[in-house]
């Protein structure tokens, strides 16, 4: 699963894509991986690695990954071919969910495509464009569905009902995420029609320098924060050119430099959870002397799928799985203490992974 960074011309998506495959991952936990240029694999930063490795000293740390891809090119008029439109809208359809970068800072010498900045305009430009691409998937689609109802089958009368609202309001200009669905029947039914104002977005505020400790005094957040949240999705404020500055340094620099500009961790670090969070994914943790690990799960998995992340044989071979939280484990200190204490569960396989969940698993080979 994939994140793809989109944005106009000259927002800053370059700046924000090479800081993150900057910061990337540790290249020795991704020996054998050949990876396109447009795509950067990061690592997850996530403090409960390291008190888990405090407990456990092992070898090594594994970390969970995000991969982004850098989808540049988006204009107006993509969805009429105008640029290289086409080409940009099929790599978001490739993509599970969009981070959308939006201008909110002011420089004179960077010319903005709109020439002024609004960061509303520029998402409902940007947000246009996927609407007019659903909305020519739907008609296509509801003309086929529509001949299938003359079968008299009842399915497709449904379907046709719920791709007859969802193109009446996209062309209300409502993008799809934005739309509530009756139960969880439709809501399957519409995924499958993988739709662009489907996936879930984060839009990323790109402010000035000497924003970064009040992005709230950003003249244009606010309003970009209220359009959001009409949908349903999160806004967070980042200085791609401080980020870049940043993953250029060594890490024994890094700490005093963000301790010179005042904050604790890089902005990235928090984009790179939120993009984790929007994808679905939780994580899970291994734990022992050789190495302690975080697992990417999508939320809802079972017991034995999570096994099946870490080898085949564990899922087919499963027996139970040995559950501690994290925080039950921080409290008792250590995995010894933890089983004397009772805070080790055993569950089975109809059990749904919970994120922060630290476990053996244990199966017949
Ligand atoms: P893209 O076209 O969206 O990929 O934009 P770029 O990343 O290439 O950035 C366009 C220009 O804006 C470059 O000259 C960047 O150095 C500059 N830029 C990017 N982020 C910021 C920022 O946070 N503040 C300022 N002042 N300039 C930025």
């Amino acid at each position: 699963m994939q994140a793809g960074i989109v944005g106009l011309p000259n927002v800053g998506k370059s700046t924000l894509f090479n800081a993150l495959t900057k910061v990337g991952v540790s290249a020795e936990n991704y020996p054998f991986c050949t990876i396109e240029p447009n795509v950067g694999v990061v690592d997850v930063p996530d403090h409960r690695l390291q008190i888990l490795a405090d407990m456990e000293h092992p070898q090594k740390i594994i970390h969970a990954t995000v991969e982004f891809v850098d989808i540049a090119g988006l204009v107006r008029g993509a969805s009429k071919g105008e640029g290289l439109g086409n080409k940009f809208l099929s790599h978001i359809r490739n993509v599970d969910a969009i981070i959308h970068v939006v201008r909110c800072f002011e420089d004179e010498n960077i010319i903005h495509v709109d020439t002024t900045i609004d960061p509303v305009r520029d998402v409902e430009t940007i947000s246009l464009e996927l609407i007019f691409a659903d909305l020519e998937t739907i008609e296509r689609r509801l003309e086929r569905t529509k001949k299938m109802t003359k079968s008299g089958d009842r399915t497709y009368i449904k379907q046709v009902e719920i791709l007859e609202r969802i193109k009446d309001e996209l062309e209300n200009g409502i993008p799809v995420r934005k739309m509530s669905f009756d139960n969880n029947e439709e809501m399957e039914f519409v995924k499958t029609l993988d739709l662009l104002t489907y996936k879930p977005v984060l839009y990323v505020a790109n402010i000035n320098e000497d924003e970064i400790l009040d992005s709230e005094n950003n003249k244009y957040i606010n309003s970009l924060k209220q359009y959001a949240e009409r949908e349903g999705s999160e806004v967070i404020p980042i200085c791609a050119k401080i980020e870049a500055e940043i993953a250029d340094l060594e890490d024994s620099e890094k700490l005093a430099f963000l301790k010179d500009i005042g904050i604790e961790e890089p902005g990235l670090n928090k984009l790179i959870r939120k993009a984790y969070q929007i994808l679905g994914y939780i994580t899970f943790f291994t734990a022992g002397p050789k190495e302690v690990r975080a697992w990417t799960i999508v939320k809802n998995t079972k017991a034995p799928q999570a096994a099946g992340k870490i080898h085949s044989d564990f899922e087919r071979g499963f027996i139970r799985a040995e559950v501690v939280s994290f925080d039950d484990l921080v409290h008792a200190g250590s995995q010894i203490r933890a089983r004397e204490l009772g805070l080790i569960r055993s569950e089975g396989k109809e059990y749904i992974m919970q994120d922060g969940d630290v476990v053996v698993f244990r199966f017949n080979v």
